[in-house]
């Protein structure tokens, strides 16, 4: 980060900071690079202080939300489960995107709160289902070091959820930091009868590695090479790699990010049971959740087939 005397301050404390903004926004392109402070860095900095109060009164003031994404079984349509999907209603900025935010929280230490609530949350949302479907909760990297699989065992009492129906979603980041204790809170998690996903595979340092070491019951797609199966061979020999190695591992492949009838029709050729995506529905709230089983309830009354697609 560099900042140049006189232009960017005339005085070492507000050089230092400036050229501190400037090693921020360098670190945050990578490896390697230089960056040197323009005062609209300031601004952005400005702007993350204050998300970052915002944030911090969120939980108090309700304005979080879960949405819920349907999983569906890619050949008959057939519901498999959901996954919980944080939302922030901010009061003057509207919906924040988790992308926007989570990375704060993570690095505000927030976060371990803030997934505490979404972990109480989807447990008792789904618990109160009215049929007995799988929620999927993503994991925090922080969540680990905070005794995550007492938190669920807890958590799962307090909801009366069966453990059977709660799935831990982890990306290889959460995991890298300290893989050894990432493996006893895994290994914890499977004990109580909770399963565990890997989420954005292929987008991490070392999937295989991992995979060899970790006892994964299912492996999600990244959402990146499903959506070029279609147009790139590059992105398409990962996703029947990734099928393969699945299949030889006996671990369940799910394909994230499926857009269009076209994907959908290359997953299936390819033997990927599981998909969730856009095509089969949006992320919604759970009213809309609630409405859609019933209505699936009432189909299965009506006629022999119970399959619902959602738009
Ligand atoms: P993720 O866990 O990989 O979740 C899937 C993301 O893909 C979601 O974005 C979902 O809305 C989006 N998505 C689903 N289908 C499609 C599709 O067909 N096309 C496209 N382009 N996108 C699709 P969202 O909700 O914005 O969440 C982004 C990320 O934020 C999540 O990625 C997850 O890493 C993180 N996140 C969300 N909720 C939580 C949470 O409660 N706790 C933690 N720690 N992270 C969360
Ligand atoms: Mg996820
Ligand atoms: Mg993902």
């Amino acid at each position: 980060g560099v900042s140049l005397f006189p232009e960017h301050g005339a005085s070492y404390d507000v050089l230092r900071q400036n050229a501190d903004l400037a090693m921020y926004r360098a670190k945050s392109l990578g490896q390697g690079k230089i960056c040197t402070y323009e005062t609209a860095m300031d601004e952005t900095s400005r702007r993350r202080a204050e998300l970052a109060i915002d944030l911090k009164r969120a939980l108090v003031r309700n304005e979080f939300e879960l949405h819920y994404q349907v999983q569906n079984d890619t050949q008959s349509g057939d519901i498999i489960g959901f996954e919980a999907l944080l939302r922030w209603n901010h009061p003057r900025k509207g919906r924040v995107p988790p992308n926007d935010f989570i990375p704060l929280a993570e690095q505000t230490g927030l976060i371990v709160d803030i997934g505490d609530w979404v972990l109480r949350t989807a447990c008792a949302t789904a618990a109160s289902w009215s049929r007995p479907f799988k929620v999927a909760v993503n994991v925090a990297p922080m969540q680990l070091n905070y005794d995550l699989a007492k938190r669920v065992a807890e958590v799962l009492r307090e909801t009366g959820l069966a453990p059977e129906r709660l799935e831990i979603e982890l990306t290889e980041t959460g995991i890298i930091a300290d893989r050894q204790h990432a493996l006893q809170v895994v290994l914890a998690l499977k004990a109580l009868g909770v399963t565990v996903a890997m989420d954005d595979f292929g987008t991490g340092y070392s999937s295989l590695s991992t995979l060899q070491v970790f006892p994964f019951d299912k492996i999600k797609v990244d959402k990146s090479f499903i959506q070029s199966v279609e147009t790139s061979v590059h992105a398409a020999a990962i996703v029947k790699a990734t099928l393969l190695l699945g299949r030889s591992l006996n671990i369940p492949v799910l394909a994230e990010g499926v857009e269009t009838e076209a994907e959908l029709r290359c997953l299936r050729a390819e033997g990927c049971h599981e998909g969730q995506g856009y095509l089969f529905s949006r992320p919604r709230p759970n009213v809309d959740i609630v409405g859609l089983l019933q209505a699936q309830r009432d189909a299965a009354d009506g006629s022999s087939s119970g399959n619902v697609m959602v738009a």
